[in-house]
Order: C-alpha cells, then sequence, then structure tokens
C-alpha cells in the first residue's frame, strides 16, 4: 500500500496498519501505552479482563467497558487528529443536557407542571403565555431557550415563581392540547412517553363512507404523517442527535440492576421468554448488543465510545437499527407506555461517527480491533482454514466478518452479479487483484443518490427489499468492512449448485462450506 498524505495518524502509525493484523497489533499497543498513561490503575484491569474475561461479573464488565470508552474516545480522536472535531460533536451532545434534564424534572415530573389537569390546559391562552415567556426570556420560545431559561429559574424558584408559572401553563398546554401536540411534533421536550395500547400501535384517522346499504369505514394515516415517495430517494431520515438522546435518556440503563431486558429478554418466572400479546416472543436483541451502556455513554456525551460500545456485539451495525431490526425495542423494560427507540439511537450513534472527518475508517477499524471487547479485542492468528459462504446476505456477510475475525480465510458467492467498486476504494480490482486502497475522509464519497443508484448485488434481501425506507449506502460499507480485508474475497453471479458445487469446491481446497442463502422463501405465481 502506498503512504496517503491526508491521512496522517498520530502515533507513528500508517494507514496500511489499520488494516493489517501486524498493524493493528501496533495500534492495540499504543493504546495500551496511552492508557496507562491515563490511569494505570485502569490498564490493570483491562489486563486482568483480558487474561481472564470469564471473571468478570456483568457489572463488571459493564463498569470497565464504560471507564475504557473515554480513554477509547480520547485516544481514537488523538490517533486520526480529529480531536477538534470530536470535540464540537462532543459540545452539541453535551448541550442537549439540560433540555434533556428540564424534560425530566420540569416537564413531565414537575409538580407545578403535573397540578394543571388536561382540562384546565385547554383553557390556557397559550399566545398570551408564549407572549410572557418570550418576554422573560428575551427572544423566541424555542425548546432550547425554553429549557435554558427554566434551568435558570429552577436554580431560583422563589424569585422566579411567575416566569415558572408560566412555563408550567406552556408545558401543561403543549403536552395536554391538540393544538399543543401539533405544536411541537417534530420536537422533543413537550413529549411524555403514552400508554401502548397493543391493540392501536398506529394511530389512524377513521373516514366513513356511505354504501348502497349503510356504511363502511376507511383507516388512514394522518395527513401530517404522511411521506410523500419520490422516486427512490429515502422517505424517512431517521432521528437527529437530539432525538436519539432523548431516547438514550429516557432509557433508566437497567444494565446497572441487571435488568437490561432489551438485551436479554423478558423471563417469566419458570425461565422461559415472555411473549407478547400477539404471540412474538420477547427475547431481546439476539446479538446481546451492550444498549444500556451504549446509551450511557451517549448521555455522558461519548459519540466514539458509544459505537464502540456497539461494535462490541454489533460491529456490523451499519446493517441493523432503524428500519430494520427492532427485537431490543419489543424486549424494552417499559411494556406498557413507550419503550425506548432504540434502534433510532443506535443508528444516529453510528451516523454522527461516520459524518466525522475519517469516519468511515473510525469505525472500520473498531470492527477489526475494539479494545472494549474482552476476549477478541483483534483478529485472531491465522488457522489456515478456508471457508467458502453461499449467498451474501445479512447472513452471509455476517458470518464471512465473524469467521474472519476468529483467523480463517473466507470466499464468498453469490447468485447475483456484484458491480466492481472503483478499485481505490475497495482494494481489488475487476480481476480480483489487491491493490492498494486510500483512506475515506468523508463517509459522503461512498454515497451514491439513491435515486441514480443501480443495485450492486451485495446484501441479499437488503439490497433487493426495503427501498426508500433504509438507506442502502449502508450496504457499501458493510461490503467495504470485508472486502478490503486481504483474507476475504467474493464472487457475484455464481450459483452454487450449478457453477460451483459442493464436491468441486472441496477440490478446491475448501475446508468448510457454509449456506447462507435461501432465507426468503421462492414467489410462485401460480
Ligand atoms: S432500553 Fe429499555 S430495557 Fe434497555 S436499558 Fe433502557 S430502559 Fe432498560
Amino acid at each position: 500500500m502506498t503512504e496517503h498524505p491526508a491521512l496522517v495518524l498520530a502515533f507513528d502509525l500508517h494507514f496500511q496498519d489499520l488494516y493489517a493484523t501486524d498493524g493493528l497489533t501496533r495500534v492495540d499497543a499504543t493504546f495500551l501505552d496511552w492508557l496507562r498513561e491515563a490511569s494505570a490503575p485502569l490498564a490493570g484491569r483491562l489486563a486482568e479482563a483480558r487474561a481472564n474475561p470469564a471473571a468478570l461479573s456483568l457489572k463488571e464488565r459493564s463498569d470497565l467497558i464504560l471507564e475504557l470508552s473515554p480513554v477509547l474516545e480520547d485516544f481514537l480522536g488523538e490517533m486520526f487528529g480529529i480531536t477538534g472535531e470530536l470535540n464540537a460533536l462532543r459540545a452539541e451532545y453535551s448541550a442537549l443536557a439540560p433540555l434533556l434534564a428540564v424534560k425530566r424534572k420540569f416537564v413531565q415530573r414537575g409538580k407545578q407542571v403535573l397540578a394543571i389537569k388536561p382540562e384546565e390546559a385547554a383553557a390556557i391562552d397559550s399566545e398570551a403565555v408564549r407572549a410572557q415567556l418570550e418576554q422573560a426570556i428575551g427572544g423566541a420560545l424555542t425548546e432550547e431557550s425554553y429549557a435554558g431559561a427554566v434551568e435558570g429559574w429552577l436554580a431560583n424558584a422563589a424569585a422566579n415563581a411567575d416566569q415558572l408559572s408560566a412555563a408550567a401553563q406552556y408545558a401543561a398546554w403543549a403536552l395536554h392540547t391538540p393544538e399543543g401536540r401539533r405544536a411541537h411534533k417534530k420536537g422533543v421536550l413537550f413529549k411524555k412517553p403514552e400508554k401502548v395500547d397493543m391493540y392501536r400501535l398506529v394511530e389512524v384517522d377513521t373516514l366513513t363512507s356511505p354504501l348502497a346499504s349503510g356504511t363502511i369505514d376507511k383507516f388512514r394515516l394522518p395527513e401530517e404523517e404522511w411521506r410523500h415517495r419520490q422516486g427512490f430517494h429515502l422517505t424517512d431520515h431517521g432521528y437527529s442527535t437530539k432525538g436519539a438522546l432523548d431516547e438514550a435518556a429516557y432509557c433508566i440503563h437497567c444494565h446497572n440492576q441487571a435488568k437490561d431486558s432489551c438485551r436479554t429478554g423478558l423471563f417469566e418466572k419458570d425461565g422461559a421468554f415472555k411473549k407478547s400479546v400477539f404471540g412474538v416472543t420477547l427475547a431481546g436483541c439476539p446479538l446481546d448488543e451492550k444498549i444500556s451502556e451504549m446509551h450511557e455513554a451517549m448521555v455522558a456525551g461519548q459519540p466514539l465510545g458509544a459505537v464502540a460500545i456497539i461494535a462490541i456485539d454489533n460491529p456490523l451495525a451499519a446493517g441493523t437499527g432503524h428500519r430494520i431490526c427492532n427485537d431490543c425495542m419489543k424486549a424494552c423494560i417499559f411494556q406498557k407506555q413507550d419503550p425506548v427507540n432504540i434502534p433510532q439511537a443506535e443508528t444516529r450513534a453510528l451516523k454522527n461517527v461516520l459524518e466525522l472527518p475519517w469516519g468511515f475508517e473510525i469505525y472500520s477499524l473498531l470492527t477489526r480491533w475494539n479494545p472494549l471487547n474482552f476476549e477478541r479485542w483483534l483478529p485472531r492468528p491465522a488457522t489456515g482454514y478456508k471457508v467458502l459462504i453461499v449467498g451474501l446476505g445479512p447472513a452471509g456477510y455476517t458470518l464471512a466478518y465473524q469467521l474472519l475475525q476468529e483467523g480463517h480465510t473466507v470466499a464468498a458467492i453469490d447468485g447475483l452479479k456484484i458491480e466492481p467498486l472503483p478499485a481505490h476504494i475497495s482494494g481489488v480490482e475487476h480481476h480480483g487483484l489487491r491493490v492498494p486502497c486510500e483512506p475515506v475522509r468523508d463517509v459522503r464519497q461512498l454515497y451514491e443518490d439513491l435515486d441514480d443508484r443501480v443495485m450492486a448485488g451485495f446484501g441479499g434481501v437488503a439490497e433487493y427489499g426495503i427501498t426508500v425506507r433504509w438507506d442502502k449506502n449502508f450496504l457499501k460499507i458493510i461490503r467495504l468492512l470485508l472486502e478490503r480485508r486481504a483474507e476475504f474475497s467474493m464472487f457475484g453471479g455464481v450459483r452454487f449448485g450449478g457453477t460451483l458445487t459442493a464436491d468441486s469446491a472441496f477440490d478446491l481446497g475448501f475446508d468448510h462450506i457454509a449456506l447462507c442463502a435461501g432465507a426468503g422463501r421462492p414467489t410462485v405465481i401460480d
């Protein structure tokens, strides 16, 4: 590989180190030095955890992860030379803290707001109260200006009784009246968890039309919920940082009580998983992702730390989250009120890191080297085993990743033609030869307009399904996490059982064949 002057890594590390086993070992050694400098006792605990991870209780493991998270974050910021940009992102997270605190202690739980009954809220003159608040604030009333002002007034409640009374009236109006809810629909401050009606999960308008005899009801989403489709463009961009942090702050971080059912599932007394009223097993995240810890890192203002925590159990998080899976959310401890929207929080956490300078390279690195993983912080030494994976949908690409981390060599085939990527991005030229790839500074250079994008053949169901609701550019990110690794190769347009059979695969020298194809049932048209 060539040197890339645009990416100058600190600690005398080089871009090519990030994609080579000995280079990753150097990254790890450098981090351990950094950690010892920051805290020798913490470095000692990490060494003990690596030596005997099974000896850690769940709580000890979580505590250690959360103590390492900010140190790792600082290290990555320094290593990639992005401390300024990282601090700006951290500041964005921290700036939301007053708003989320005022939401919790005043809007949702404040005695003054709770004292106003919904029927009384309907009689509040919201315009007059708004004008009063804007005068007291000295500017326009926004969620941020309201929260900042209330935080200040609460510090001396006796002296600010009139202002707090107006703020409480405004909050009650925004929470309880249809006009107030509509006015603040896009925000987070004036919202509180609603009771869940499992038989009415989607709010709909009912339109009744006359028939020749009787009437017929038509149900449709309220008009303000409609998302108009424009070609193949995304119709749902997911939560902003504010929305994601609102979810993270709503989470009560149950791992501290070993009750993080989003991860473990919900259990009956006999130890079986609970089921929802629809008979769905509430087994929690199938990857065992440390969701509670991820939320805690987000609330603590650690954007990189949060993604490193996700990547311990869910390194290919670009293929999960919002619009993909919600087993975690279904098993959230909040079963009678809105659950924490974990997929939205997870996806925004990842997007924020990807959008940092060199964000793709940082995320990519964390999928190969992650010191928060006490069992396998580096890929294991090469085993010499060669595995053929049939099918490059989510099962195939995830298995490929896990096998690579276990030290095996992987070749994957898919029946679909896989479109080549530019060699300077993938590190593979179109005849399959490896060439040096270049670091990606801005993740947007990988993204294509979804309206122009041609199906690339990688990703199975994730490629040919979920159109306009999920950003398929994430598939390119996942693909690069594999394709840039020297121990991985893939071939499109190869049909298992035709172009290649089990016998011919073993004749070629494969030790194992993993079938990851055919999860979708064939559609038969009569
Ligand atoms: S997401 Fe739900 S179950 Fe998980 S830690 Fe938060 S509150 Fe608890």
